[in-house]
């Protein structure tokens, strides 16, 4: 596994970068660790200066900042501005809040002899972050941020396609004013990355990525008995009902399934319609994704991107003939494909059974799986029908019906009448196979503190 930069819409290799040293990792974990003990006592408007910087500089350079996410894993321009601006908006998020979130709660005690109780929250030292491909910055932003300004410091094993992008987080840092050792990217190996884990000088483990990668990293957190987040890839069940407004629906469909080419993990995975609108549905559906522009992702008329490198078009490829030899049925919407690039056309498959793999599984592009139900209450029984529980929407023009129905869906975050609304200050996170633990605004900056009790208690208290 070699960290480079490979241009998807040209598939051409740009840059390698040999992984860290032994060496370089020791050297890196005693500064990260030596710049805790320091950080965890600057004060919370020290930090904040810093993620206020933060924030301001990569805005202030949007369009450098956004060419690295297209070139690294070929995102729509658009869409790479789009991340810069939420991962800036994530930094001044915390500079703003971080102080609030993380203020001494004084406990209301039964009784007097308790004690003058209160529960302090302290940074726990060094964390390893490891991170995915699809949104280079945010993910960093979503994790480095809070745990910065809780006091904490990171070190950073990023996707092996975005090294460029990962090293541009790390000098934004420094140049942000952050201390040197309080954020490090590194690149190593697998086996390097579980050496850092089981360092004593690692507190924790925040990971984004696939059920394998999290599965495994997880139970090494696990044997080392360090606090771990898990934040793993979805099916998102994207419901319909026969009140919703079609023409709007449609729209956030095709937009909520190819957005960053289809490689989110709250994508609109599964459309769930009910009966009584799907026909009309799907129709409106096949002409809306007819109407995507695969082309380079720096042409602003270009509406659905390459996939994030060749082998990820290739494997889709197998997933989906894989899903047709279970007995599915595959309808390819023929776009006009560049005759370069990891490109991928849109495929819509029906006829899943419950014996399908697909039905156990996430496609990470431009695939939709599309299911016809009876009613609200089989779409509730085929949505939570997933080993998946991240996000998921629900979409009426009854609200108080929405929220009944997203009550009643097995994930860390339902919408009503939107795909997904990703922003600074609401939580992200699942449960079941997609993960646990919180990121974003109180919940994430929690994660990695020490919510230690305090307790004044008079010496003549009774026991
Ligand atoms: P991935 O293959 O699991 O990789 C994620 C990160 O884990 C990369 O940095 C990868 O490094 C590293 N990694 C993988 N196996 C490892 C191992 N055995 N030891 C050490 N590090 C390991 O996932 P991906 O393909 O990059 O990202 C897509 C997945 O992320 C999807 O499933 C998506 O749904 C999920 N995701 C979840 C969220 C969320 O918030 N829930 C957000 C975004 C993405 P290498 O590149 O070096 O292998």
């Amino acid at each position: 596994m070699a960290y480079a930069t490979t241009n998807p819409f040209t598939n051409e290799q740009i840059k390698v970068f040999p992984n860290s040293t032994d060496a370089e990792i020791n050297t890196a974990l005693d500064a990260a660790h030596n710049a805790f003990l320091s950080w965890r006592t600057t004060s919370f408007a020290e930090r904040a200066k810093v993620m206020q910087n933060a924030a301001d500089i990569l805005r202030a350079n949007i369009d450098d900042y956004s060419k690295l996410l297209t070139l690294e894993m070929g995102k729509i321009f658009a869409e790479s501005k789009a991340e810069t601006e939420l991962s800036a908006a994530i930094f001044e998020y915390y500079a703003k809040n971080a102080e609030k979130l993380l203020v001494p709660q004084d406990l209301p005690v039964a009784s007097k002899d308790e004690g003058r109780a209160k529960v302090i929250h302290q940074p726990l030292g060094v964390l390893l972050a490891v991170e995915p491909w699809n949104f280079p910055f945010y993910q960093v932003a979503r994790i480095i941020a809070p745990q910065l300004s809780a006091g904490n410091t990171v070190v950073l094993k990023h996707a092996s396609n975005v090294p460029q992008c990962a090293a541009a987080m790390d000098e934004l840092m420094i140049k942000a004013g952050l201390p040197k050792g309080a954020f490090q990217n590194l690149y190593p190996t697998h086996d390097q990355v579980s050496r850092i884990l089981a360092d004593h000088r690692v507190r924790g483990l925040a990971l984004t990525g696939s059920e394998g990668a999290g599965a495994r990293l997880a139970s090494e957190a696990g044997q080392a008995l360090k606090k771990c987040t898990m934040e793993l890839g979805g099916a998102d069940a994207f419901i319909v009902l026969e009140d919703a407004d079609l023409e709007k629906t449609v729209n956030w469909a095709v937009f909520g399934r190819h957005w960053n080419a289809g490689q989110v993990c709250v994508s609109s995975k599964r459309l769930i319609v009910v009966d009584g609108v799907y026909d009309e549905f799907v129709k409106r559906y096949r002409e809306g994704v007819s109407k995507l522009k695969m082309g380079d992702p720096m042409d602003p008329a270009t509406t659905l991107a390459p996939l994030s490198s060749q082998k990820a078009a290739d494997d889709l490829k197998k997933q989906v003939e894989g899903a047709v030899a279970a007995g599915a049925k595959a309808e390819e919407i023929p776009l006009e494909m560049p005759n370069q690039g990891a490109f991928f056309r849109p495929v819509i498959l029906t006829n899943l059974k419950d014996d399908n793999p697909a039905m156990r599984e996430e496609f990470f592009g431009p695939v939709t799986l599309l299911f016809r139900v009876k009613d609200e209450a089989e779409a509730i029984r085929v949505a939570n029908d997933s080993p998946y529980g991240l996000g998921g929407s629900v979409f009426t023009k009854d609200e108080a019906r929405g929220e009944r129905v997203a009550e009643q869906i097995e994930t860390g975050m339902v919408y009503i009448n939107h795909p997904t609304m990703v922003k600074a200050d609401l939580p992200f996170g699942g449960v079941l196979r997609s993960g646990f633990g919180r990121e974003l605004i109180d919940l994430g900056i929690k994660e990695f503190v020490n919510h230690k009790l305090i307790d004044v208690v008079d010496i003549d208290a009774p026991f």
